[in-house]
């Protein structure tokens, strides 16, 4: 860019816009002291993943854990001895989510485990939250009303419209499972419960479209997941070509957004991670863990199999190098996340991993997941697969923002974890909801 010299108020005016949006550093300061860190790690986990049924009735091209037919099931005994486990920890919130394979496959241990956790919230001054993550086909007014009854959040996948999401979300006879899980949606929606929702992208150039269909059928927040390419989904690769053609994708997108969220009231849409990208940019706080470095895995989650093998993220379930112990053995989990394993897995920060350690976005990055990572290139200390879209979003997005103040209307529900250094920092983990 070039200024004249009458221009140049505006080039002050330019660079202190800058500085003040973290872009430029003075004298090698920026305004983000150099002592601060980014993202360390939480100090207790707070969100507990359950793979109460190890079986689906799908059969999707991609799963990542590659669920069989008929996997195990966890029983009453299994749940209860992770809730007593984990109400033992002196954390201040939790979510207990139910997630599989198909968790709704094993509905009577929700039905069974929901009051167990219910009377252990009766003695806490914060009840633990209850989430149940479902293909959705399976979803119906009894479900439903039971979860509405017990305040039970669902989040359900749809990716995208009928021909884009039957593509790779099958049946087990490979026929589509679009018209069940909508199906499911609307039993849902009857009952007063509107189901949050993710797409799995399976190309870049649908993300547009996806997005459209998702916002037609009245989700206003949603989360875009690349695709995992491994499990079932290892033949599947992102290359820097996916990750440019994702990077203009993101680009129309949030020009759409700009449009749609100017007819709404402020902070409506709330698209992951189009508003984690914008948060990351202009604020060090960092409530998404699976941007993070290190990342959530061990710190901020934990998973549990069916048999209560306990694995420092839900993403490594699975994975044998990555069991922690087994909730029949241990009587603590603060021993088990003190232990070797679990070190291992949280010393996966920017600064370990050859290809972050230099990488100009890895203070907004964090390296990206260690699940991921390590299923595809199955070395723990390697840089995020979708690393060609990450390297490239952050320059488009920060200029977006410099340009654009609409932008900060974006940030949905994130707007609240927007604080500057000196403030808060118990934000940067999140911090209890409100
Ligand atoms: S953009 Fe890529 S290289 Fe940079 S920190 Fe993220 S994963 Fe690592
Ligand atoms: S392993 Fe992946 S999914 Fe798990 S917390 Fe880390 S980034 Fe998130």
């Amino acid at each position: 860019m070039w200024w004249s010299r009458k221009s140049l108020p505006d080039l002050d005016d330019f660079l202190k816009q800058l500085f003040q949006e973290n872009m430029l550093l003075v004298n090698a300061r920026g305004i983000i002291p150099e002592d601060f860190k980014y993202s360390a790690p939480a100090p207790l986990p707070s969100f507990f993943s359950l793979h109460i049924a190890e079986g689906c009735n799908f059969q999707c091209n991609y799963c990542y854990v590659d669920s069989p037919s008929k996997g195990k099931r966890m029983t009453l005994e299994t749940g209860k001895k992770i809730m007593n486990l984990v109400s033992r920890l002196p954390v201040h919130f939790g979510i207990i989510q139910f997630h599989g394979g198909e968790p709704l496959l094993n509905f009577p241990l929700i039905t069974e485990l929901v009051p167990y956790i219910h009377s252990i919230n009766r003695q806490r001054e914060n009840p633990f939250r209850i989430a149940v993550q479902s293909n959705g086909s399976l979803l119906d007014p009894e479900k439903a009303a039971f979860f509405v009854e017990n305040r039970i959040m669902a989040g359900i996948s749809v990716d995208g419209p009928q021909e884009i999401h039957d593509r790779h979300r099958i049946f087990r006879n490979k026929s589509g499972t679009h018209a069940s899980v909508m199906k499911g949606v609307a039993a849902c929606r009857e009952a007063g419960l509107f189901p949050g929702v993710g797409a799995v992208l399976h190309e870049p150039d649908e993300l547009v479209e996806v997005s459209r269909f998702l916002l037609d059928q009245g989700w206003t927040s949603f989360h875009l997941n690349p695709l995992a390419c491994h499990g079932r989904g290892k033949n599947l690769r992102m290359d820097d070509a996916w990750g440019e053609r994702l990077v203009k994708a993101y680009l129309e997108l949030i020009d759409i957004l700009l449009d749609r969220q100017e007819q709404l009231p402020p902070q409506t849409l709330d698209v992951w991670d189009v508003n984690v990208l914008i948060l990351h940019l202009i604020s060090p706080s960092r409530p998404f863990m699976c941007m993070r470095s290190p990342c959530g895995a061990g710190n901020t989650i934990l998973g549990f199999s069916a048999a209560g093998d306990i694995y420092s993220c839900e993403e490594m379930i699975g994975r044998s190098e990555f069991i922690l112990g087994n909730v029949h053995n241990v009587s603590d989990l603060q021993e088990v996340l003190s232990g070797e394993r679990n070190r291992w897995v949280m010393s996966r920060r920017v600064e370990n991993i050859p290809a972050c350690r230099n990488c100009t976005w890895r203070g907004f990055c964090g390296g990206g997941c260690a699940g991921k990572a390590h299923g595809v290139f199955d070395d723990l200390f390697r840089e995020d697969p979708n690393c060609g879209f990450l390297s490239r979003v952050f320059p488009e997005i920060a200029w977006k923002v410099h340009r654009d103040k609409k932008m900060m209307g974006l940030l949905g529900k994130l707007w609240r974890h927007l604080v500057f250094p000196g403030e808060n920092r118990a934000m940067a983990y999140g911090g209890p909801p409100k």
